[in-house]
């Protein structure tokens, strides 16, 4: 075959990608191409952060692919039509692409692959959806035996597996591209610089030293414990499979226990990731609707006010409102984080878990519908292998527990800088004299809590009792 397209998505690297490597071996000139799809444009789920650090990705792909005589091919408009024209251009014979989950990736490729020549390969996780499943063919809905009875037990990577970046790839010439767009750009305060060659540093330095204490460090929010890959491998710039051989590789030769159990837990992680991608696969109803059917009963209160406050850091609880300025200013937050404010938002304010999600989604540069929604869900209580219900995160608590000096939230509140640590996780019990003296007036610097967590507790256990019952009653 002489001339082969590579359609890129979610897979912006050249490194053990087996979809170019798929099209490598079919033919003897590789047209890379990204399609700039406007379903996503106009999709509430997008937002700035994540379509800046996509740009800015593509294009150090682009110079990646100039180092090896290639260049990336950018078209805008519905992928089925632009596929079919750059197949005319270019004379192409086949297409290879990288398998997407999601119901709208599944929909659109199932269409485009009845009249063009698509054949999709593995990538996004180790092991896809419709290989780990129990003994009756069903899925595991339960993440426990989904990893240690199924997906533990079928053959782990390994690094031979990884596929080298090729060091040359011919293109067929004088193809147009069109431009990448230049705005959104990536803002100062992000700390995630795009492309593969980052990737593979953070990884490198990750399993060099981090991961030894990952499994004492990762819930501390104010220390970098965590590996903070999740944007790479949500575009792809590293593979899951490097990472699984990684964290494998790490576990094998750890030096201490401490080492081995830090080892294993990221391994754990990465399997949580592969998890809710088989969930969405399986019940693609969790996108709009709660798993467990008797808490779409739920009665919101959803107070628009209370909204608002959430998203800009403004609640009067101090570890809320640092995680929550991390997350718009700098496009991600740390895991713990996540799951106090998500807490806070559907269990004090009890706010629909929905309006959350779509939030994380407009905000977080790893946004990812399978993990994002697997994370919601699990925090409401509504999802699969969830929190149960009557979990209900202290935000105090947990501000004391996991950020104790107070340094997390004085990095993403600078009107608390000045709280001495007595006050730091209630500045609201400050005396007069300590709000002076901390140049923090709580009222007009710092809000007052917008509730109160035990109300709040009260309320939630009854609409969450509530919305069993009525489920009950509609089974009568
Ligand atoms: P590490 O701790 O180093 O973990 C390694 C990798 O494992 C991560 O990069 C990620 O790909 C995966 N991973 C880790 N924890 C989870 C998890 N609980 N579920 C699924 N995958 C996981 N993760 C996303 O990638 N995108 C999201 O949109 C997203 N939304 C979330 C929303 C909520 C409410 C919650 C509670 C969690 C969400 N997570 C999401 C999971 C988790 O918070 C992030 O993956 C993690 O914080 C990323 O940081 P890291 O790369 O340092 O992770």
């Amino acid at each position: 075959m002489k001339t082969a397209v590579w359609w890129i998505r979610r897979d912006l690297r050249l490194r053990d990608n087996q979809a170019l490597a798929a099209a490598i071996n079919a033919a003897a000139q590789v047209l890379p191409l990204f399609i700039i799809d406007p379903f996503f444009e106009n999709s509430a789920y997008v937002g700035e952060k994540r379509y800046a650090f996509l740009w800015a990705g593509l294009r150090q792909l682009d110079a990646d692919l100039h180092l090896r005589g290639s260049q990336l091919i950018v078209r805008y408009g519905r992928p089925q039509q632009i596929l079919s024209k750059i197949m005319a251009e270019s004379s192409a014979e086949a297409i290879f692409a990288e398998e997407d989950f999601t119901g709208y990736a599944r929909r659109r490729d199932a269409q485009i692959g009845e009249s063009l020549p698509l054949t999709l390969t593995p990538g996004i996780v180790v092991h896809p959806p419709g290989t780990v499943l129990k003994q009756n063919d069903d899925p595991y809905i339960v993440f426990t035996p989904f990893k240690k009875k199924a997906w533990l037990a079928r053959p782990l990577p390994q690094a031979s597996d990884i596929l080298p970046a090729p060091d040359r790839i011919n293109s067929p010439k004088a193809i147009q591209s069109d431009d990448l767009p230049t705005k959104p750009e990536l803002p100062a305060e992000m700390p995630f610089e795009p492309g593969e060659t980052e990737a593979q540093r953070r990884l490198q330095t990750f399993a060099q030293a981090t991961i030894d204490r990952y499994a004492a460090e990762r819930n501390i929010v104010s220390v970098d414990g965590t590996s903070q890959l999740s944007p790479y491998l949500r575009f792809g710039m590293l593979s899951a499979r490097q990472a699984v051989v990684t964290a494998v590789s790490c576990l094998q030769n750890a030096p201490t226990k401490e080492a081995r159990k830090g080892a294993d837990t990221w391994l754990s992680e990465l399997i949580w990731r592969e998890f809710y991608v088989h969930i969405l696969h399986h019940f693609p109803h969790v996108l709009q609707r709660s798993f467990r059917a008797e808490y779409d009963h739920i009665v919101w209160r959803n107070e628009e006010d209370e909204f608002v406050a959430w998203c800009n850091g403004r609640t009067g609880y101090p570890l809320v409102d640092a995680a929550m300025r991390q997350l718009t200013s700098s496009g991600w937050m740390h895991n713990r984080a996540r799951m106090v404010v998500a807490s806070f938002l559907v269990k004090d304010l009890l706010i629909d878990w929905r309006w959350g999600e779509k939030f994380f989604m407009q905000h977080l540069v790893d946004g990812d519908p399978a993990a994002n929604n697997g994370g919601w869900q699990w925090t409401a209580g509504t999802g699969t292998d969830a929190a149960p219900y009557f979990r209900i995160f202290n935000p105090t608590s947990q501000a004391i527990k996991f950020d104790p000096s107070g340094e997390y939230i004085r990095r993403w509140l600078p009107e608390l800088a000045d709280v001495p640590n007595d006050y730091i996780h209630e500045p609201w019990k400050m005396p007069p004299l300590v709000q002076k003296g901390a140049n923090c007036q709580i009222g007009s610097d710092y809000p007052q809590p917008i509730v109160d967590h035990h109300e709040a507790r009260d309320w939630t256990l009854a609409a969450y009792k509530h919305a069993r019952e009525a489920d009950l009653w509609q089974d009568a």
